[in-house]
This record gives structure tokens, C-alpha cells and sequence, in this order.
């Protein structure tokens, strides 16, 4: 099993701090697709983090008992009592229920999570609070206390990987609504509506059209596949479309073009749903931010509908800290 741990070298002295008020460290945990990252929060400061592999077509009831170790042991290190436990904060994919603390729904990973109840492992546990939320919501949170979108009032998140990830916060208030779906779902704005089948029931989503677990199937299906570079990778991915379109690949330069107009739709869409003053995009993709963000900014000032001006579009500052200290504000704040 691969587990690495990171200390993180301005170490606090954690035994001084109490936890009345709004004092006291938090467990944080950013559950993803294909790794776990679990952290020591203190504020704006993330003390220590350790990532184990999520394997998550086993479900996750079985990590649990894994996942527990990693922070006893984290808690160990860093001399944090369980008494100076402010609560546990848990960024999730899928629809999530803040209020009850539930998954509501998932889309094909950790099949068994709408299953748990998390809030009793975490009070069994630690003897705590569990506040548990979307990882979109969660980084736009991050983001939004700590990053790019601090500042503002009126912030939107794309996150663009596996899939495409949303969350909105306006007039200072994370949008969640009424069945906790409002403001995550932008990956499933219908984008083609002569595209193909979306997990989540839709036809030509965000997602299906312009993310990483659908590319390939556009990929290959492309009448310059066997001509193109990308054939001789072992995954087709947006690190390698970038680079062999820049490096002049036919097929890497089509899809690459394809998905940054898809990104720029789905702007154009979220800054129609959200009214935003800045529009932050993040995820793996942004290690071609250079490229993405101009081409994203250019669209959406031509096309997008905002007569008060124009909305700032930005990479996110940090995305992967941003779950958990966004996981962590909520715990505090909540
Ligand atoms: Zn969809």
C-alpha cells in the first residue's frame, strides 16, 4: 500500500491551543477517485497531510479502519491530543447531504458510501463533529477563504480532471439548495445535444465532451487516431494532448481545441447560472494554465452576458489544499 507522509516544517506547538470557540485543529480528509488525502488543519494552516490510495471500486468501508490509523498516526507525530480535536471535515465527490451528513449519490466510485454513516464513525472516533461536503464546494471554499477568490462575494469553481466539478458561492454563501445539488452539477450542463450518453443520465454533458474518463473514446474514435502520437500513449490525457498539440500532433491539436471551446461554453454557462465576479478554474489541467486561461478569458469576454463588466477568470491558487482547508473552514464556521 502506498502511503507517504509529508510534515510540514513550520510545525506549531498544537498542545497550547484550546479549542473554546473557534480554536483547535482539524482532521481533515479530501476522499478522491484515486487517492485519500488526509491532513492536520489548523486555520489557514495545514500542519501535516499524509495520502494513502483510495481504491475506490472496493468501496470504502473497508478503508475506514486504514484511514483512522493515517490520522491517529499523524496526530501522534504532531503531538495533537484528542482533546484539541475541533471536529472532522470530509470533501467528497458526488451529491452530499450537509445538513444529515449523508452521500446522497455517487458517481461509479465508493459504490457502498450512500450506505455509511460517517457521522458515527467520526463521533466513535474521534468524539467530534463531522462536517462533510462536495470537493467542489469544499476547494471553491479553500479557494475562496485563502486563494483567488479571496475578496470577493461572488466566486464560481470549475475543476477540470477525471470529470468536471462546479460549486458557487454567492452573496457570501456557498450555494448548496434545496436537494444540496445547486451550483455543483455544471458538469452536467448539456453542452452537444447530439452527444453521448452521460453517466448521470444526461446526453452531451460538460464531462462527456471534455473530461479526462471520456477522452480516449473521443480520441479513438477519431478518424486521425492511428496517424497521431496519442496512439503510441498509454492513456490518452490532457497532459499528453497538450503537449503533442504543442508539439504539432493533428489529433492532439483537435481535441485539444474541442475541449478548451467545451471549457469555455461551460464559463460562458456558469457565469450565466452564478453571476460571478471571478471564475476560478482548476484541477490537473491547469499545468497548461498558460494556454487555458487566455483562450478561456478571451471567450467569455466576447460571449459571456455581463453588462457591469467583465468576470475575472483565474487558476486556482492551490486546488489540492484547497479541499482541505476548505473542508476545515467549514468545520470551524458551521
Ligand atoms: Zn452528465
Amino acid at each position: 500500500m502506498n502511503k507517504e507522509i509529508t510534515i510540514q516544517k513550520n510545525k506549531i506547538n498544537t498542545n497550547q491551543l484550546p479549542v473554546d470557540g473557534n480554536e483547535g485543529i482539524v482532521i481533515a480528509m479530501d476522499i478522491g477517485g484515486t487517492k485519500i488525502k488526509t491532513g492536520l488543519v489548523d486555520h489557514d494552516k495545514i500542519i501535516c497531510t499524509a495520502v494513502i490510495d483510495a481504491e475506490s471500486s472496493n468501496g470504502l468501508k473497508d478503508k475506514l479502519k486504514f484511514i483512522e490509523q493515517t490520522v491517529n498516526e499523524l496526530m501522534l507525530q504532531n503531538a495533537v491530543d484528542k482533546n484539541k480535536i475541533k471536529g472532522v471535515g470530509i470533501s467528497m465527490p458526488g451529491i452530499v447531504d450537509s445538513m444529515q451528513k449523508r452521500v446522497l449519490s455517487i458517481d461509479n466510485k465508493f459504490n457502498d458510501v450512500v450506505e455509511l454513516d460517517l457521522n458515527e464513525w467520526v463521533k466513535n472516533t474521534w468524539h467530534t463533529k463531522l462536517e462533510i461536503e462536495n470537493d467542489a464546494r469544499c476547494a471553491l471554499v479553500g479557494e475562496w477563504q485563502y486563494g483567488k477568490g479571496k475578496g470577493y462575494n461572488d466566486v464560481v469553481l470549475m475543476t477540470i480532471g477525471t470529470g468536471v466539478g462546479s460549486s458557487a458561492v454567492i452573496e457570501g454563501k456557498v450555494l448548496r439548495g434545496k436537494h444540496f445539488q445547486a451550483g455543483c452539477l455544471g458538469g452536467h450542463f448539456t453542452i452537444n445535444i447530439h452527444g453521448t450518453a452521460c453517466n448521470c443520465g444526461n446526453i452531451g454533458c460538460v464531462e462527456t465532451e471534455a473530461s479526462t474518463w471520456n477522452i480516449e473514446n473521443i480520441a479513438r474514435n477519431n478518424a486521425g487516431w492511428s496517424e497521431s502520437n496519442l496512439a503510441l500513449e498509454k492513456h490518452v490525457d490532457f497532459e499528453n494532448i497538450f503537449r503533442l498539440a504543442k508539439a504539432g500532433d493533428g489529433l492532439a491539436k483537435i481535441l485539444r481545441d474541442r475541449c478548451v471551446e467545451v471549457w469555455s461554453a461551460a464559463a460562458v454557462n456558469l457565469i450565466h447560472a452564478y453571476d460571478p465576479e471571478v471564475l476560478i478554474i482548476g484541477g490537473g489541467v491547469m499545468a497548461s494554465a498558460d494556454f487555458i486561461i487566455p483562450y478561456i478569458q478571451q471567450k467569455t469576454d466576447a460571449h459571456a452576458w455581463t453588462p457591469w463588466g467583465k468576470v475575472k477568470i483565474a487558476a486556482a491558487e492551490n486546488i489540492n489544499a484547497a479541499a482541505l482547508l476548505g473542508a476545515a473552514w467549514l468545520v470551524y464556521n458551521n
